[in-house]
């Protein structure tokens, strides 16, 4: 009998960017754990051909197909099949034999290859946070549904909480995520209005993609973690507080019935949750980083959210407790304004005003169906994009 371990057959979805780029490097370093069976990106094919060569998975994809159409021929050089489109890759996730998908792509695009996975019965790394933002009802009941689904979270506050979870069905009282605070913690309402893009990309811990690092610098990460949390860990937003904790070391805190809190600490590295994502229950050395030196940090400190500067956050509890096909409009409103602030179409306070107008004017519809969260989407982008040319033509 052979007793020696297999290596994990990862697909990574979104495997040109942050989260994916990391989990590629967990296979570079520990190939006896991890085999890359899989790549998708949505349009960096430079980066795709190189990894696909590096790591010669069976499957590989670009999601956008004008220019996977432009880029065949250059990746049939390399004896490299490249697929593309969503029926492609859905269709490839619903036969293939991975024993994780990382889904490590940016918005809702993220949607259904998620729902496929978790239909084909496999375990799913989340970081794409925003698929359970707009239909965390769903992917509930899908992973009730199908055996063998299951969704283990990789952004590290949820890894956090998840770590201090001893099991999925233990009671707890409430949960404490922490956020940096972003770029403009200590910002005036003028200054951040004033900022150019350049300036709300300057993340101070985290080294991620322009999407997150302006979500972040907006608090809006954190209410889209929010409302992740209330999905992933079955409870009520009103049972999910937000501190704002700059040094990025304690990722998350859960507070049990007795008032005792447990915390999970850290360096701000995004290696170390999908890690874990990947070896759970198991923990495994993770070579490439040194011991946390509590001593050197010196001090950990806690305020709370100024929800004047940063109103995304009120709105994205207000979404989730609005319920229904509200969170969408919230996620689909939020990645339109981000969008427009990184194109200098609108400027960093647009932000909240354009996703809390599209709010406003959403009509709700009860218990969506994933038809219904990809139309909502749909419209809601559409709305949105209307808004903000109107705004930006009354200002000009
Ligand atoms: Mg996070």
């Amino acid at each position: 009998m052979n007793n020696e371990i297999q290596p994990k057959k990862l697909v990574v979805l979104g495997a040109t960017g942050s989260i994916g780029q990391s989990t590629l490097a967990l296979a570079r370093s520990y190939p006896e754990r991890f085999k890359i069976s899989a790549i998708t990106a949505n349009k960096s094919t430079k980066q795709l051909l190189r990894d696909s060569l590096e790591f010669q998975p069976d499957f590989v994809h670009l999601m956008d197909e004008n220019i996977a159409t432009g880029s065949e021929s250059e990746f049939a050089l390399h004896n490299v099949s490249l697929y593309s489109g969503l029926n492609d890759l859905l269709s490839y996730l619903r036969n293939c034999d991975a024993d994780i998908v990382v889904a490590g792509m940016v918005g809702n695009v993220g949607l259904m290859p998620v729902f496929s996975s978790l239909q084909a019965g496999l375990k799913v790394a989340l970081a794409n946070k925003e698929t359970l933002v707009s239909a965390g009802h769903l992917v509930k009941g899908l992973v009730n549904d199908n055996p063998g689904a299951e969704i283990i979270p990789v952004d590290s506050e949820h890894s956090a909480i998840f770590q201090c979870l001893q099991s999925k069905h233990q009671s707890f009282k409430k949960l404490i995520l922490t956020a940096s605070g972003g770029r403009f913690l200590n910002s005036t309402l003028h200054e951040m209005n004033e900022a150019t893009v350049e300036e709300a990309l300057k993340h101070p811990n985290w080294e991620m993609g322009a999407k997150i690092t302006i979500d972040s610098s907006t608090l809006m990460n954190k209410g889209l973690e929010v409302i992740e949390a209330r999905w992933l860990f079955n409870c009520e937003v009103n049972a999910i507080d937000v501190v704002v904790h700059p040094q990025s070391i304690i990722h998350s805190m859960v507070e049990f019935e007795d008032s005792s809190v447990l915390a999970q600490l850290g360096w701000p590295d995004m290696t170390i949750p999908i890690h874990y994502a990947l070896t759970h229950p198991q923990r495994m050395p993770l070579e490439s980083l040194p011991s946390l030196d509590l001593v050197k940090i010196g001090q950990l400190s806690f305020e709370a959210p100024d929800i004047k500067r940063f109103p995304c956050l009120k709105l994205a509890y207000e979404a989730s407790r609005n319920g229904h096909s509200y969170p969408a409009v919230l996620n689909a409103s939020n990645e339109v304004a981000v969008e427009a602030f990184l194109e200098g179409k609108i400027n960093f306070s647009g932000i909240p005003r354009t996703i809390e107008w599209c709010l406003e004017k959403h009509k709700v519809i009860k218990e969506p169906t994933v038809m219904d969260v990809l139309e909502v989407d749909r419209l809601s982008r559409k709305l949105c994009r209307q808004y903000i040319a109107g705004a930006s033509r009354s200002t000009h």
